[in-house]
């Protein structure tokens, strides 16, 4: 059995990794799940960057095959923002700050933002170190709009308020099931990425 470490322990990011990834004779373990414990200063500029860093240095503590997943929300109208700091946009200490308060943060920067103006996507930078070093990168994105009021109940994160275009501009990425979300996710798009250039395809 190959044992691949996520390294995150954010279970629904685990989730869409397993789903995508379910090749036989591979397993993945959350850093948790492990038994590994890795925080590393997210000092990139870039989702690639910072994928990079949380890789290597899970990479650089046991060896094992390890896959990162660095990803965001970018807004147009607020010139991209929140982009790597996703995690941490209403944080006042520079640590993660929670869904709810980063949802409100964003609500109130984008103010009477006009709907037609309110375009965004989420990215995904996936990087996988193997055991012999071997690095694959992969990245996706997803178009859509952000609303006006936190809608859905599903998800993480920015989903109750981002409509992918592919909904029609009408459903939040949190009203949808994980499988409907992982076929239009940046993330989803990022895997079916990588799968491809681990098998060769
Ligand atoms: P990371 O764990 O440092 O990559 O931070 C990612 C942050 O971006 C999360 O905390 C979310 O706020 C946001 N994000 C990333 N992917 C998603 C997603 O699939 N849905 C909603 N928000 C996401």
């Amino acid at each position: 059995m190959k044992t691949v470490i996520i390294a995150s322990n954010n279970a629904h990011k685990a989730d869409e990794i397993r789903n995508a990834l379910n090749f036989e004779g591979w397993e993945f373990k959350t850093l948790r799940e492990a038994g590994l414990e890795s925080d590393p200063e997210e000092t990139g500029t870039t989702f690639v960057d910072n994928a990079r860093i949380k890789a290597q240095a899970v990479h650089a503590l046991c060896g094992s095959a390890v896959l990162a997943d660095d990803s965001g929300l970018m807004v147009d109208a607020l010139d991209g923002a929140p982009g790597v700091y996703s995690a941490r946009y209403a944080s006042v200490d520079g640590k993660d700050s929670s869904d709810a308060a980063n949802n409100e943060k964003l609500l109130c920067e984008l103010g009477s933002v006009a709907d037609s103006e309110r375009t965004a996507r989420f990215v995904c930078s996936l990087v996988f170190i193997d055991e012999d070093g071997t690095e694959t990168l992969a990245e996706g994105t997803v178009e859509g709009k952000i609303g006006r009021s936190r809608v859905g109940e599903n998800g993480f994160g920015y989903d109750p308020l981002f409509m992918p275009d592919v909904f029609g501009g009408v459903k939040t990425m949190a009203q949808v099931t994980q499988d409907e979300k992982a076929l239009v996710s940046h993330r989803g798009n990022a895997l079916r990425a990588l799968r491809k250039k681990l098998l060769g395809e």
